[in-house]
């Protein structure tokens, strides 16, 4: 069920949902074809999140000064490891 979001409370990265679309717009869980995944190196990640605020499908999560991806919904595209200004996100191909 989606939500009536009031964009007034959004005013700071830390009021917003600690992922932006996650379980309320996606529907079903990736069917297989994606061919590499984005992989985050905690070392290099500082926390600026704009691999979340960027991600199409809200799948990347805030965690703590960081981040973490759900693979379930993840589809590959690689906008976030393009958009990261701290190259601590590569994409791996799948096994
Ligand atoms: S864009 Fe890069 S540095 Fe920023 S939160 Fe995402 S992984 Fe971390
Ligand atoms: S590869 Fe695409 S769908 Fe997956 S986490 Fe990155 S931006 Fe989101």
């Amino acid at each position: 069920m989606l939500r009536d979001v009031n964009a007034k409370e959004f005013t700071s990265l830390k009021n917003i949902p600690f992922a932006p679309a996650y379980k309320h717009t996606l529907v079903s869980i990736n069917s297989g074809f994606r061919t590499e995944k984005p992989v985050c190196d905690r070392e290099k990640c500082n926390g600026c999140f704009l691999c979340y605020l960027y991600c199409p499908d809200g799948v990347i999560r805030k965690e703590g000064e960081s981040v973490s991806i759900d693979y379930d919904y993840c589809k590959g595209c690689g906008i976030c490891q393009k958009i990261c200004r701290k190259n601590a996100i590569h994409m791996e191909k799948e096994k």
